[in-house]
């Protein structure tokens, strides 16, 4: 058993806890945790004062934060209220993250509706930039946004699109890989292999440089798939789903990049500490 170079941690609170979000990360230390990803999935309604409290109580634990903003962000929707209303979303995300100190705002971008991918493409990096210029004019300047790889056909976000907006907005940009999403999109095709995960962070990485990957944001869980994609998230014990988690961990050992791997498995914590124990045992 060798010495795990990853953090792991819950996407939200976790399922065992009870009490203030200040407290979370004591807890989380105390289990053996040192990540978390802040779930703003249904608004960013948290207060300055007490993301600043949660940020100050992370940094004291160890406890490495990113922040997951709303669900209802489209992008390249043909509605001009919707595409403000994303970029409203998106800027609040940027500005709470900073407020906290959490590094990465992984934000789903939107659907492609009838567009062509490229124009879809294109509408999704204007209204990055717009929600990233507002954050930086109001001094919001510390995080990263963090578009997602997803999991439905439907939605914005193979590993090649999500590089291309990273592309186009420069360092303040670092992709969210979620391998669950990976598979269940390419239908399982994908992350069978070590080599499958190689190939992807190695496209990351020379696409857009060693900082998009030190460290590599990432989500796991495993995941059921139907025709168009994600279904659901299931737990690392169910032996009906994919993909395995072995995998990813030995790819990342081999490339040498060190992830924040985020669990959105149903049992959230306790998955973070599995994938842990499996890191311990294959390094
Ligand atoms: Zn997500």
């Amino acid at each position: 058993m060798g010495i795990c170079p990853h953090r792991f941690g819950p996407a939200g609170k976790p399922i065992e806890f009870k009490g203030d979000l200040a407290d979370i990360p004591a807890f989380l230390k105390s289990i053996g945790l040192n990540a978390m990803e802040y779930e703003a999935v249904r608004g960013v309604n948290i207060k300055k004062e007490n993301a600043e409290v949660f940020g100050q109580k992370a940094r004291e634990n160890d406890v490495l934060l990113s922040l997951h903003g709303p669900y209802y962000i489209n992008l390249a929707s043909p509605e001009e209220k919707t595409v403000q209303a994303s970029v409203r979303r998106i800027y609040e995300s940027l500005r709470a993250s900073h407020w906290m100190g959490a590094y990465a705002v992984v934000i789903h971008t939107g659907y492609y509706g009838d567009l062509n991918p490229s124009e879809a493409i294109r509408l999704a990096i204007k209204g990055y930039k717009e929600a990233l210029e507002q954050a930086w004019s109001d001094g919001y300047v510390f995080p990263s946004v963090s578009p997602e790889t997803t999991g439905k056909t439907t939605q914005i976000g193979t590993v090649e699109e999500v590089v291309k907006i990273c592309l186009s907005l420069g360092k303040k940009c670092r992709p969210t890989v979620d391998w669950a999403h990976i598979y269940a999109r390419t239908k399982g095709e994908l992350i069978q292999k070590v080599d499958d995960v190689i190939k992807i962070i190695e496209y990351i990485e020379s696409n857009l440089g060693k900082d998009a990957v030190s460290p590599l944001h990432t989500h796991f869980s495993k995941i059921e798939f139907g025709k168009g994609g994600e279904r659901e998230h299931h737990t690392l014990e169910e032996e009906l789903y994919g993909p395995s988690f072995d995998v990813v961990v030995k790819a990342y050992k081999e490339v040498g990049v060190t992830g924040t791997f985020i669990s959105e498995s149903p049992i959230l914590e306790k998955d973070a500490l599995l994938m842990k124990k499996i890191c311990e045992d294959i390094y």
